[in-house]
């Protein structure tokens, strides 16, 4: 077990004035909100010098990602591309430029299921106030909604919109990059052992006390349940699910998980788990397999390597990748 010199004791006491967290000697969990989230941080402490540093190395980045990929904020480098961009073709960071043809990967991938052009019809849903668009508004708008539209020039580092009223939202990726690059934090730091989550999207390294991690599944109907509790390691895992922001209206659930065929909130399933080798990935696919379905949507995990996937269909009942189904 490791003891902290005094020094390095007062050290944390200080920190922990303008942040809180628990330290029981060999680990550091931390939780706060970002993102429009809840974000955990929790890892073995390599040294009891450098701490409170790296803790708040991670806290950085995240804010750092919010404030440029937030659809909200209208300082982000994202509200600029969607203020500007079907006017002019923008320069952008290298940082989103990557992140955008990343999303435009996945959309050829999933043949459209993963659409960051979503929001050109998904920006008039309000779950907070139980607000949808018209009938009207998503007919005129969904033309919008294609990833064709978002021309990418790597050479200028730029993005234009070839349709007017395109509208980007990086809110189906973003989440699992930032746990992506926060994990690589930790590991350039001598981290050898953590747990990072944004929402739904987390990532573990190592070991937790010499034993697997334990990561839970949430039950898509009952908040205090879990689905399962799974003994996991050198993994990332995505849920997506129908039951995080939604409102219902004359018995029908609107959620904001958007089919882009549609302009609508995607039905058929209540919750898809993605395990994958990173974030970003099993973040973009969890959302991609809740827009296709069932069965579309294992056909693509069964196709791909590494990965796994767990869903729950309107029925409530549970359906597995086939590596996953081999197990039991
Ligand atoms: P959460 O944001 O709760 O972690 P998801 O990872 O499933 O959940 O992502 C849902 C978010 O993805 C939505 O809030 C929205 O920002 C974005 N999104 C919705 N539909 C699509 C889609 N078809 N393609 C890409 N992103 C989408
Ligand atoms: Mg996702």
């Amino acid at each position: 077990m490791y003891l902290f010199s005094l020094k390095a004791k007062l050290a944390l006491i200080i920190l922990s004035l303008f942040i809180s967290f628990d330290v029981d000697c060999k680990w550091i969990s931390h939780s706060f909100e970002v993102m429009g989230t809840q974000s955990t941080i929790e890892f073995e402490v390599p040294s009891e010098k450098i701490a409170p540093k790296t803790l708040q190395l991670v806290i950085d980045e995240m804010h750092r990602i919010d404030a440029l990929m937030s659809p909200f904020k209208p300082t982000s480098e994202l509200s600029k591309i969607n203020r500007l961009a079907s006017t002019t073709p923008i320069h952008i960071s290298k940082e989103l430029y990557d992140l955008l043809v990343k999303s435009a990967d996945f959309s050829k991938l999933t043949e459209g299921a993963f659409d960051i052009s979503f929001s050109s019809v998904g920006y008039l849903y309000d779950y907070r106030n139980s607000v949808k668009p018209t009938q009207k508004q998503i007919e005129n708008l969904k033309k919008n909604i294609n990833y064709r539209s978002i021309r990418l020039n790597k050479k200028n580092q730029t993005v234009k919109f070839l349709q007017p009223l395109v509208k980007i939202d990086l809110g189906g990726i973003a989440k699992g990059y930032a746990v992506d690059q926060c994990i690589q934090i930790l590991k350039d730091n001598g981290v050898v052992n953590a747990y990072v989550s944004a929402g739904g999207d987390s990532r573990i390294i190592g070991k937790k006390d010499n034993r697997l991690w334990y990561i839970g599944i949430k039950h898509p109907r009952d908040k205090k349940r879990l689905l399962v509790n799974l003994p996991l390691e050198e993994v990332s895992i995505s849920t997506s699910g129908d039951y995080e922001r939604f409102f219902e209206k004359d018995g029908v659930r609107y959620h904001h998980i958007i089919d882009p065929k549609t302009g609508d909130s995607a039905r058929g399933l209540q919750s898809v788990t993605i395990l994958a080798p990173s974030s970003t990935t099993a973040d973009a696919l969890s959302t991609s397999v809740f827009v296709l379905g069932l069965n579309k949507g294992l056909k693509l995990v069964n196709g791909l390597a590494d990965t796994s996937a767990i869903l729950v269909d309107s029925q409530g009942r549970l359906h597995y990748s086939d590596d996953i189904a081999r197990l039991e």
